[in-house]
């Protein structure tokens, strides 16, 4: 199936300019195929499938089509809903943003006459509707659609299913001679057959048949999770799946550098790659992965890009990936060779909404879970150590101590008691769990004299698990300290540090939006904000010493002005 470039489809720069900036990075099979044949006149009916990007297939060429030096309706599309006469009309408007002069107007039951009727009389060339509301504006003489050039019935087997058969045939039957129409529909019953017959012209049929995007052994899941649980989120699946060879993506370098510093801090044993790491330290840093001498790769995108490593067991999205292509990327390193792999995704708060945008761009087959409790990870380790305990026995992998188990019980210890006491020594050392006391009575490693013993072959999975998990509740956030909290200091006002955020004028950011933003998400006071200084396209904040950690680690990844910010402490002048 077909992808092209937008470049490669003969479009005007402004709508280049407008795709780009929505961050489609190629059109979609349907796009490639729909929009050529509008913009030469055609008459189009297509199918494919949710999500594949119709949309944009016809507004493109709804907008490209449209005379901005014309002050009347050009293109009428009509939709089942008046959510999606909304829905296609903001991605018209997006589409058309640099296109001087041209108008579009959504027009639907349930909202007021007046703003509709103004809309019109100010020259809107592109009219997206519901039948009904068409048609009664057509009929009270608002709407004339005299000078239409395009008709496109979105989902047309919805609105014959919702009862707009004869609304869209007098509709139809009113237009213009000389028009084209594009009529999408999932399925063809013989009701839209017919309406085709009777008012298009030699149409193209285009039908793109859905394709499964990525490979059916990843196994994909998604949590919601608040931004400040990730982490914890992330310990607790690692330890519940017991995963040993992983990559973790973030989106920013410092997101990987802080998140780098926490799973050390709780004794994971990770490494990192970003785009700020000389090429021979990356280098070194990938041959140790793949020699497995280290559990979890933390990288950025770009870093991880044409990395190739095989049999990882599982992929994490800390943070969502731009686009489905990313995300695909990303999860494809796992599974690899037929082997199954998991892809495991968090989402915070309205990342939800871009990733069902993906979902369905991308058909993903990806299911949702919540995060284990806390007694799941628990019981999950004590599964893991029993399974440990059966096959060293099975195994006979143990030197005998007879003498040292003899003499126990010569003093009366029952067999029961005697392993008991061994394993509660043991998980001490290895951060308790089984049912042994929490960490803090976390007894130091010589408690459990390995030599003697003979346990040294026992399985101690990492150092302080129970640590890990006693330590933080579910909304605790990372540990407050962190490598940005020694950044160079630009020194302007006293116990002050200046970061440095990408958004500014040019992004009509004012300082109370940065204020309000900071504030905002992380609940503290706005004095913790100090002098702001605006450039065209940065802003340097000075914010308060001892909160600079939280408010980097809030703001990196959320939007001002629809700018996706990555704070960082600014560098001395
Ligand atoms: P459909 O109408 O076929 O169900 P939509 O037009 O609603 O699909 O598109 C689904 C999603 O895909 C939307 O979020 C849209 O912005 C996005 N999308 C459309 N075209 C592209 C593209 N070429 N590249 C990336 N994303 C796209
Ligand atoms: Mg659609």
């Amino acid at each position: 199936m077909e992808k092209r470039r937008f470049a490669e489809l003969g479009l005007s720069p402004e709508i280049l300019k407008a795709v780009d900036k929505l961050g489609f990075e190629e059109a979609s099979p349907i796009q490639t195929a729909v929009i050529p044949l509008l913009l030469a006149g055609r008459d189009v009916v297509g199918q494919s499938a949710t999500g594949s990007g119709k949309t944009a297939a016809f507004a493109i060429p709804a907008i490209e089509r449209v005379n901005p030096a014309v002050k009347r309706v050009q293109a009428l599309i009509l939709c089942p809903t008046r959510e999606l006469a909304v829905q296609v009309a903001e991605e018209v408007a997006k589409l058309a943003a640099f296109k001087r002069g041209v108008l579009e107007v959504p027009i639907y039951g349930g909202q007021s006459y007046d703003r509709q009727y103004r809309a019109l009389q100010a020259g809107a060339q592109i009219v997206i509707g519901t039948p009904g509301r068409v048609m009664d504006l057509m009929e009270r003489g608002a709407l004339r659609l005299d000078a239409l050039q395009l008709v496109v019935l979105d989902e047309a087997d919805r609105m014959l299913d919702m009862g707009f058969r004869d609304d869209i045939n007098h509709i139809l039957s009113l237009v213009p001679e000389q028009r084209q129409i594009l009529c999408f529909s999932a399925t063809m019953p013989r009701e839209i057959k017919d309406l085709i017959t009777r008012f298009t012209k030699d149409p193209e049929w285009v039908k793109i048949e859905a394709q499964a995007q990525n490979a059916p052994q990843v196994e994909q899941i998604y949590f919601e999770v608040d931004r400040r649980s990730k982490l914890e989120a992330l310990t607790r699946l690692i330890d519940v799946n017991d995963f040993r060879y992983g990559i973790i993506f973030c989106s920013t370098k410092i997101m990987v550098d802080e998140l780098d510093e926490h799973l050390h801090a709780r004794g994971y044993a990770v490494d990192r790659l970003h785009g700020d790491i000389s090429q021979a330290q990356r280098n070194r840093v990938m041959d140790k992965f793949r020699r497995r001498g280290f559990e979890f790769l933390i990288a950025t995108d770009v870093a991880a890009r044409g990395l190739d490593v095989d049999d990882l067991e599982v992929v994490f999205n800390y943070d969502l990936p731009n686009d489905a292509e990313d995300y695909t990327h990303r999860i494809g390193r796992t599974g690899r060779a037929g082997k199954s792999g998991q892809a495991f995704t968090f989402v915070s708060g309205r990342e939800l909404y871009k990733l069902q945008g993906m979902v369905r761009y991308a058909k993903l087959n990806i299911r949702r879970e919540r995060i284990p409790s806390l007694d799941e990870v628990e019981e999950a380790r004590t599964n893991v150590f029993f399974e440990k305990i059966r096959s060293t026995l099975d195994a006979r992998e143990f030197k005998p101590h007879d003498r040292m188990i003899d003499r126990l019980l010569d003093q009366g210890y029952a067999s029961t008691d005697i392993c008991s006491a061994l394993i509660h020594l043991l998980q001490g050392s290895a951060g308790g769990s089984a049912g042994a006391p929490p960490a803090k009575e976390k007894p130091a490693r010589a408690a459990a004299p390995e030599p003697d013993t003979g346990w040294s072959s026992a399985p101690i999975p990492r150092k302080s698990k129970a640590a890990r998990a006693d330590s933080f509740s579910d909304d605790d956030g990372p540990p407050k300290k962190t490598k940005y909290e020694r950044p160079a200091r630009t020194g302007r006002e006293a116990g002050m540090i200046t970061l440095f955020l990408n958004v500014g004028r040019k992004q009509l950011v004012t300082p109370a939006d940065i204020v309000g933003k900071i504030a905002g998400v992380t609940r503290l006071p706005a004095g913790i904000v100090g002098a702001i200084d605006l450039h065209q396209r940065h802003a340097l904040v000075d914010v308060a010493e001892a909160h600079v950690s939280v408010v980097l680690n809030k703001l990196a990844g959320i939007r001002i002005k629809g700018q996706v910010l990555e704070p960082k402490v600014a560098v001395a002048e």
